[in-house]
């Protein structure tokens, strides 16, 4: 060490002496003081680091330099590991970026709900002990015509329940065209071996009848389930029985029908443009015994599983042991409610229910908010092209498998810098934008982006010129 070393490391501001300027006083009211402490550490060790290593380093380490630093890494190191994302990609249904926003009713039950206590298990009418489920039971039936209704975790809970505590130790029978990977860990053969049921594939990938369910009954099945494709299509020479004679077919038989609908549309999507899906109310008419589907797929709510059916059944699944640890909590149950009420009026539901709001709209609306973001793009980096055009969208979330969706979106070529690098610097902004590349351009789908997003998404194209510093990296 030479003495001009020695003499930057004796300049350097001690811990406490920071501590005690204004600016860390500000953080210590949303950081811990530990979080603070350990940033000024942090910065003051790099400085040392860099007095030691270069002999002439390139920063003057006083405390306003040294403050910077430490207020960098703070920000980074506070910064929640689960935070909201500008969904630009299109996929209305998107499971990586959670799938449903909630309707504006459903955040505000949330938020008034985590603030106390909730008649969550308590029936307030009797002072005795109630059944949480209560809360959407009645709502469910009366939207859907259900005898009776019940409520867990997500769609594939809701399929172990049922076949643990319908199906367990018996036969299943299902088309081979409906054997469906949702998604790496949900198989449909696997969930079924998981809740116990013995799989009785019938029939072929393209074509089955009811005369292969008819003759593949025995006194070990417990029921014909049916199973919706979500996320493929199998066209041209194919066949499937009717829910019709689906369900005549188990009556016959004495066996249980069972419906997975998956995305659980509340209606005909043909209400919005949108080509038809399977929708609940279809299943309940044609009477199956069990029906079941995700809340946040195209009802548009939170995580969730709702079960319609016979009151017998849905008895049956509440009374059993895993029940228990299927149960949704106060928070999901506040907003399924406030977003299941919506549909008591199926037009207002789609304005107001984002999912619905986001599949609903139409390419002139598109089209609109795009020269809007497009306007606001232009002004950021005024030497950057950006192109409005037209494309073709996915739903997403196992929702209208195969069906392209018309959309408008803004491509971008970045002159300074590779497609898949700014890509990343997006990702890295805050809030984070996460978008799609097509024909080797940056592409912001307008479908998913909502009025107050604009303003963020040009923010954060407005940085991507410029390399996020190594403290939002290193994160
Ligand atoms: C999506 C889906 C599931 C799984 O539902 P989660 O709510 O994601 O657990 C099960 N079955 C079908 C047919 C689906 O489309």
């Amino acid at each position: 060490m030479n003495p001009r070393q020695t003499e930057q490391l004796r300049a350097l501001p001690a811990v406490d002496e920071l501590l005690k300027a204004d600016p860390v006083q500000r953080w210590c009211q949303s950081a811990t003081r530990a979080e603070v402490t350990a940033a000024l550490r942090a910065a003051l060790d790099h400085a040392r680091r860099d007095i030691l290593h270069n002999g002439e380093p390139d920063a003057a380490y006083d405390t306003d330099t040294i403050l910077g630093m430490a207020e960098e890494l703070l920000t980074a190191q506070t910064r929640p590991s689960l935070r909201p994302v500008i969904n630009a990609t299109g996929v209305v249904l998107h499971t990586g970026l959670g799938r449903a926003p909630l309707c504006d009713e459903a955040i505000d039950a949330v938020v008034k709900g985590a603030c106390g206590y909730a008649n969550l298990e308590f029936d307030l009418e009797t002072g005795k002990r109630g059944r949480r489920q209560a809360h959407v039971s009645d709502l469910l039936c009366q939207l859907t015509g259900a005898e009776a209704a019940t409520v867990v975790n997500n769609n594939a809970a809701a399929m172990l329940l049922i076949m643990r505590a319908l199906c367990d130790g018996r036969e299943v029978i299902v088309s081979r065209g409906q054997l469906v990977e949702i998604g790496g860990s949900f198989r449909m053969p696997d969930i079924m071996a998981a809740g116990g049921a013995i799989l009785r594939e019938v029939g072929t990938t393209n074509r089955t009848r009811i005369a292969d369910y008819r003759s593949a009954i025995t006194e070990n099945t417990a029921a014909l389930l049916r199973v919706h494709h979500s996320n493929f299509r199998i066209v041209g020479f194919t066949e499937e029985p009717t829910l019709e004679e689906l369900v005549e077919c188990a009556r016959a038989h004495n066996v249980i029908a069972v419906d997975d609908l998956g995305s659980g549309a509340m209606f005909d999507l043909a209400r919005i443009g949108l080509p038809t899906e399977p929708f609940v109310g279809q299943s309940v008419s044609a009477g199956f015994d069990v029906v079941c589907f995700s809340g946040d797929k195209l009802l548009g709510g939170p995580q969730a599983g709702v079960i319609l059916g016979r009151r017998d059944l849905i008895a049956r699944l509440e009374a059993h042991p895993l029940m228990r640890s299927y149960r949704l909590d106060k928070l999901v149950l506040l907003a399924l409610e406030a977003t299941l009420r919506r549909y008591t009026d199926p037009s207002a539901a789609i304005e107001r229910v984002p999912t619905l709001a986001m599949l609903a709209a139409t390419t002139d609306d598109l089209a609109l908010r795009a020269g809007v973001l497009e306007k606001m793009l232009s002004e950021v980096l005024p030497d950057e092209k950006f192109f409005v055009s037209s494309d073709i969208g996915f739903v997403g979330g196992g929702s209208l498998p195969g069906e392209g969706l018309e959309t408008v979106v803004i491509r971008w070529r970045p002159t300074f810098a590779k497609v898949d690098a700014v890509m990343q610097r997006l990702r890295q902004s805050s809030p984070p934008v996460v978008a799609r590349i097509s024909d080797d351009q940056i592409t912001f789908d307008l479908r998913t982006l909502r009025e107050k997003d604009l303003r963020n998404l040009a923010t954060a194209v407005a940085q991507t010129p410029v390399c996020p510093s190594a403290a939002q990296t290193s994160r």
